[in-house]
């Protein structure tokens, strides 16, 4: 078969499938997965086996049992989708994530329905993510359909609790061994990044929490004691005032969207304080008070950098206010990633945007962080990519969409992905 015919007979295959997308990202929509905390899991997990099943796929249920996140009323139900080419490797792997974000207000549609209105499908997880999960199974389905037999395996996969870290899901497939290097070569993830835009990584993640501690006195009298609020004060001052604007001055290669997160940034989460073991008014001089920062880090920052700078920066403060009484606590700790120039993951779906958008792909990196890091943190598999279709600025919002034109390119950019990374060897796109 000549490359060119191929190429077009699976193209045309995904065209001809497109109620069926559209039907089967309705279907996925009108599971309300919404986590947290991780509702319907296992209705979604099915829904997704089942189909897959259809289509020539060995299925597999993972249940994170052990995980904290698990319950016997939320279980937290993964799906792998298995189909072994003429060899085993190269395995393509296409993770999708099956929790959504819950609801919030301003809706004026059904969250729930999956209703179509002039070309686009509405509802929660219409971009982030279910319409990229549908997109993965369509593609895979069109190279079926069109009657090519893969070179190597192809696997998807539904996974739980990305919206809360995943740990219940990618990572938990990272640690059984499944999703995983050598078993799995390359991973597309098709998170909404929009039609003509790979995502190459995301930036690193550092929650920690300050608590000040002060002495309580009388309320009427403060005199008389030491105020822990008013020394976050001045911890907060130094923050915004000195932090914060010599971060937004440091910059990454990595080319994070939007433009303002190409810098390291620094958010105050919450703050509470008062009298231990009052939660509001109380007649007295605060003695505790704790702030929950999220500093988001660079490739270019160690964590020893980033945890040394608010060292130093509680050390100032501690010059002005001698009776200062501040500790530091982790929270969260998660490692920047890249994919590496010159990934055939990045060529194989930056050729495939070529020949069906025709044009060339922009590459982006996240500013928040996604299940890249369980891919590559503890699955070892660096040739990770995420692609999709839906649009990361609709994402988490009321009337969420994604564009039917846009979901049948991006999943025409998939299947030829696909082709371009474990297909016959004379069918791929890139050298
Ligand atoms: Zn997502």
């Amino acid at each position: 078969m000549r490359k060119r015919s191929v190429h077009d007979a699976v193209l045309r295959a995904v065209e001809d499938a497109r109620e069926e997308l559209v039907a089967f990202t309705q279907a996925l929509i009108r599971i309300p997965t919404v986590n947290p905390p991780g509702e319907n899991y296992d209705a979604c997990a099915q829904l997704l086996g089942d189909a897959l099943a259809g289509d020539g796929f060995a299925i597999e249920y993972l249940t994170a049992v052990g995980r904290q996140e698990h319950s016997a009323s939320f279980p937290r139900v993964n799906v792998v989708a298995r189909r072994p080419g003429r060899h085993t490797n190269p395995a393509l792997h296409l993770n999708g994530h099956i929790d959504v974000v819950p609801v919030g207000a301003g809706w004026t549609r059904d969250p729930f329905g999956g209703t179509v209105e002039r070309g686009r499908v509405y509802g929660r997880g219409a971009s982030d993510m279910k319409s990229g999960i549908a997109a993965a199974r369509f593609a895979s389905l069109a190279i079926a359909r069109a009657g090519i037999e893969l070179a190597g395996t192809l696997e998807l996969s539904g996974t739980v609790d990305e919206e809360t870290g995943g740990w219940a899901g990618a990572a938990f497939l990272a640690e059984t061994g499944l999703l995983t290097r050598p078993r799995v070569d390359y991973v597309i993830i098709p998170e909404p990044f929009g039609v003509d835009r790979i995502c190459v990584g995301h930036r690193g993640v550092y929650w920690f929490e300050l608590t000040t501690r002060g002495r309580t006195a009388h309320g009427s009298m403060p005199f008389l004691g030491v105020n822990a609020i008013d020394h976050m004060g001045a911890v907060l001052h130094r923050v915004r005032t000195e932090l914060s604007p010599a971060l937004r001055l440091r910059r990454t290669a990595m080319p994070v969207v939007p433009d303002g997160a190409r810098s390291a940034t620094i958010n105050v989460n919450s703050v509470e304080g008062g009298q231990v073991g009052f939660a509001t008014q109380s007649p007295c001089v605060a003695d505790r008070c704790t702030a929950v920062f999220d500093r988001r880090f660079l490739l270019e920052e160690s964590v020893e950098e980033v945890r040394q700078e608010l060292v130093a920066l509680i050390a100032e403060t501690w010059k002005d206010i001698p009776d200062l009484d501040c500790s530091l606590t982790d929270r969260l700790l998660v490692l920047p990633v890249r994919t590496p120039d010159g990934s055939p993951a990045i060529s194989a779906a930056g050729g495939a945007i070529r020949t069906v958008l025709g044009r060339d792909a922009t590459l982006v990196a996240s500013p928040g962080t996604y299940d890249h890091k369980h891919v590559t943190g503890i699955g070892g598999i660096v040739d990770c990519v995420a692609y999709g279709p839906g649009r990361l600025e609709l994402s988490h919002q009321p009337d969420e969409w994604c564009d039917i034109e846009e979901l049948v390119k991006a999943t025409q950019v998939l299947a030829l992905t696909i082709l371009s990374l474990i297909g016959p060897t004379e069918l791929r796109l890139t050298p």
